[in-house]
């Protein structure tokens, strides 16, 4: 059974770099009808950030994609803290066992028992170090192929057991690997060159090491590093941005890794499905962040267009219309879930976030402009003459406002203005719906507002 974990050390909020590896492992139990684990690697206790183990579970969550077993959840391979499998005994003890004299650097790793037992008394805390074999064993890594890193050449004996008590990662992590039936590694590749260390480690615990896939990293497109940015790379931001958890998963799939070709739009059960381990390239992932509001456009989209979706989304628009027109709403029904669906349907495709429909531009939709009369008589002397056409066209019967409709009606109603310009009317009636020079078409306010409201707003103007 396939049983894959993601691991991160709660140093830091989850970005976009963690959130992939934990969506390639979540795809990749799913595909295979496996559990996909969450597991903390906490035992840097100097390092831990307060918050940060929350936020990734909540994150994960937030995203579409809960662990099986995790902290919050349990498990019946837990803990799920790397710290807290401290208290298992067999830790200290395998480690011990698995060398006569794993206690040392380099320079005294051949010292006999009796200095050793010297040494101890000395020093009742020491370091443990894990004296590495000069035969590294090769392994096929799912992504790389066939690696094999001398490390023992390059980097002395690494300590597995601080003096403090803790494992360093190495030991704590194929401890924890073999204790929670790890069968997948998937993490990223800056672990390759550890990975042999951990295969010695396993050897000389007699334990059957996972299976290794490791994860190109993931750049920004100018190919600097991800972390290098601001702060625009963690969820949280997202979540609080209005960026739907979907389109993040949709363009960190698009990077060229994993699927048989780039392609928008797609869902998680559809990146399960169409995933592929053997189609991830060695190279870099290149992101492109300026593409989020096109990917998050087609998903809100989507959204949108679905039945069971869209009260949610309108729940949501709710909350965003109340927080930034909170005192100039009046009473007009704006909240009107009826209201909010038909502004979502006729405005979807042209916003990337719900956010964007209490932008300014679309301040119309929620409040009722004060416009002067003066103003209007700037514009054109007629204001009357074109306000009660427009009045006269709003009654005809079996009129269906649509934006092809209103303007043609419009183009006509000019047309029979002599002296007066087509783009005149226009502006006089944008002031007149929206209080503003510029902002949306005419037709598309009138399509949006309704034919009532737009009565009420033209007959203020005659009052
Ligand atoms: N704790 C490591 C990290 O933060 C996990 C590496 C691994 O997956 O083995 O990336």
């Amino acid at each position: 059974t396939v049983r894959v974990r993601f691991a991160p050390s709660p140093t830091g909020f989850l970005h976009l770099g963690g959130l992939r590896t934990a969506l390639y492992n979540y795809i990749f139990a799913k595909k295979h009808q496996g559990s996909f684990i969450l597991r903390l690697e906490d035992t840097d206790q100097s390092r831990l950030v307060p918050g940060a183990a929350e936020n990734i579970e909540d994150m994960l969550e937030w995203a579409g994609i809960p662990p099986d077993e995790s902290p919050r959840r349990g498990g019946p391979a837990g803990p799920y803290h790397q710290s807290q499998r401290l208290r298992l005994e067999l830790l200290k003890k395998e480690a011990l066992r698995s060398r006569q004299t794993p206690r040392y650097d380099n320079r005294c790793r051949n010292l006999s028992q009796a200095q050793v037992a010297q040494k101890l008394a000395k020093d009742p805390k020491p370091a443990i170090r894990f004296r590495l074999e000069e035969a590294v064993p090769a392994f096929q890594d799912l992504v790389y192929g066939w690696t094999q890193h001398e490390v023992a050449s390059v980097e002395g004996d690494p300590v597995i057991l601080k003096s403090d008590g803790f494992p360093t990662y190495h030991l704590a992590c194929v401890v924890d690997d073999h204790h929670m039936g790890i069968s997948h590694v998937l993490r990223g590749s800056e672990w390759l060159v550890s990975t042999s260390k951990h295969l010695l480690l396993y050897q000389a615990l007699g334990w059957q090491p996972p299976q290794f896939a490791h994860l190109p990293l993931l750049l920004n497109r100018d190919g600097s590093k991800l972390s290098k940015r601001q702060g625009d790379i963690f969820l949280e931001h997202f979540a609080a941005t209005g960026f739907l958890p979907e389109a993040l998963l949709d363009i960190i799939t698009n990077c060229g890794s994993g699927f048989a070709e780039n392609q928008m739009g797609r869902t998680l059960p559809e990146l399960i499905t169409q995933f592929d381990l053997t189609r991830i390239t060695c190279h870099s992932a290149l992101l492109d962040l300026e593409k989020l509001p096109e990917f998050n456009r087609l998903h809100l989209r989507r959204l949108v267009s679905s039945e069971t979706q869209r009260p949610q989304l309108v729940q949501k628009l709710q909350g965003l219309v109340k927080e930034a027109f909170r005192s100039e709403l009046q009473d007009r029904g704006v909240l009107d879930p009826a209201y909010m669906e038909r502004i979502l349907l006729l405005r979807q495709g042209h916003i990337s976030r719900l956010q964007d429909l209490v932008s300014p531009v679309y301040s119309y939709l929620w409040t009722r402009p004060a416009v002067h009369r003066a103003e209007l008589g700037d514009i054109s002397e007629k204001v009357d003459v074109i306000a009660k056409r427009l009045l006269g066209l709003l009654e005809r019967p079996g009129l269906s406002l649509t934006q092809d409709v209103v303007n043609r009606e419009l183009k006509k109603l000019s047309e029979g203005l002599e002296g007066t310009k087509h783009s005149s009317v226009m502006k006089l009636l944008r002031m007149a719906l929206s209080g503003q020079l510029q902002g949306p078409p005419v037709a598309e306010m009138m399509v949006s507002l309704g034919p009532k409201e737009v009565r009420e707003r033209i007959q203020k103007v005659l009052s």
